[in-house]
């Protein structure tokens, strides 16, 4: 396996290290919590510093896959930023790099097999399904960032399945 700091040229970006940008390190957490559920093979995504092209900043941040590669744009820091907003602004960045670069749509409803987007419902940032084809299938919430795993998970000791509920 080649050392990790072989992999980057130029050498000047860097893995962002615990504690510098909380609020999207946290929201991470979440975000990586629903790729662990929907894609188990893959490893966590990671934050990423390069050096910055804006005036006003030294570094941007991009959310990445374990290689430090990524699609789309930086996080655009926010002094203002709730961590509502880091997690709407962390899972859409997650959302690019994995799709794109997976060549897939990301995340998909474990219902309907669709493609799910992002949206801001109570003040949480939900994974939202555009619902199946027929009728009976409306577009619905799956689930907030962060807890796709409660719904995949497929054998839980309390929970009757629907098969036994027939
Ligand atoms: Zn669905």
């Amino acid at each position: 396996m080649t050392p990790m700091s072989d992999i980057f040229d130029p050498p000047d970006r860097r893995w962002v290290l615990p504690g510098e940008y909380p609020l999207w390190e946290g929201a991470l957490v979440l975000v990586n919590r629903d790729l662990a559920a929907t894609l188990p093979d893959r490893e966590p995504l990671r934050l990423l510093a390069l050096p910055s092209w804006h005036e006003e900043r030294d570094e941007d941040v991009y959310v990445t896959m374990p290689n430090g590669e990524w699609q789309g744009n930086c996080l655009e820091p926010d002094p203002d930023d709730s961590s509502a907003d880091a997690v709407a602004a962390v899972a859409e960045a997650a959302q690019e790099t994995v799709s794109e670069l997976l060549w897939q749509a990301w995340p998909v409803c474990g219902e309907h097999g669709m493609g799910m987007h992002l949206r801001e419902e109570d003040g949480h940032t939900v994974w939202h399904c555009g619902g199946g084809r027929s009728t009976g299938e409306p577009a619905h919430v799956r689930a907030a960032v962060g807890a796709l795993d409660s719904l995949v998970r497929p054998h839980r000791p309390n929970r009757k399945s629907r098969r036994q509920e027939r």
